[in-house]
């Protein structure tokens, strides 16, 4: 792609480095945002570097915040004593348009994944450890897609708190293996939350 201008092809280099945007498509946004009015580039440049210096994680549950201590975390309406454990904020915001689950999470940060090189420690797992050493925790519910990574993760965790005295259960599978979570429809995944299953079945069955 040849450029008349520097400054148009730096732009386009920038945006085309998103995911699923390649050259032609920065292209044409980028001509979009030179039609629009001058103030829509500075909200959309503004609201990008407020996104990066301001966002914070939940010092409890390590999800995507605006301040220390989530708004669900500090909801004392909600049982703080069950865990649902999940991969990322997409699937906390699945569960939450359920309205039918009341506890608290935990956000990995991904799933145990060695050919991605993501192993036990690059996720939140200690953190979750740690909150069930220290007794606080009745039931933790694993959330994350059935998927390999996913059962992997599943039973790692399991296995490090087996021996403390907590619940340990898993999303029913009104949710077929490989579905992520955020493409499950709200029924469904409300019902598979309210059917949740000992983690130990799970165990046997598969
Ligand atoms: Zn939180």
């Amino acid at each position: 792609m040849e450029f008349s201008s520097k400054l148009l092809e730096n732009a386009v280099n920038e945006i085309s480095q998103l995911p699923g945007i390649g050259k032609r498509t920065a292209l044409r946004l980028v001509l979009h945002l030179l039609r629009q009015p001058e103030s829509q580039t500075l909200h959309l440049t503004n609201a990008l570097q407020d996104l990066r210096t301001e966002i914070k994680h939940c010092k409890n549950c390590h999800n995507i915040s605006d301040v220390e201590i989530c708004d669900i975390c500090r909801n004392v309406n909600r049982q703080q004593e069950i865990i649902c454990v999940v991969e990322d904020i997409r699937d906390v915001m699945a569960i939450e348009s359920t309205a039918q689950y009341k506890g608290l999470y935990h956000v990995l940060g991904g799933k145990i994944s060695p050919l991605d090189g993501i192993g036990p420690h690059n996720l939140t797992i200690n953190s979750l450890v740690e909150k069930v050493k220290a007794g606080k925790v009745k039931e933790i519910i694993f959330a994350l897609s059935s998927t390999m990574e996913g059962d992997t993760t599943n039973f790692y965790i399991y296995k490090q708190i087996e021996k403390y005295d907590v619940k340990t259960s898993t999303i029913a599978r009104g949710i077929s293996v490989g579905d992520e979570l955020e493409y499950a429809d709200e029924v469904t995944l409300g019902r598979s939350i309210l059917n949740r299953v000992p983690f130990e079945n799970s165990l046997k069955s598969s």
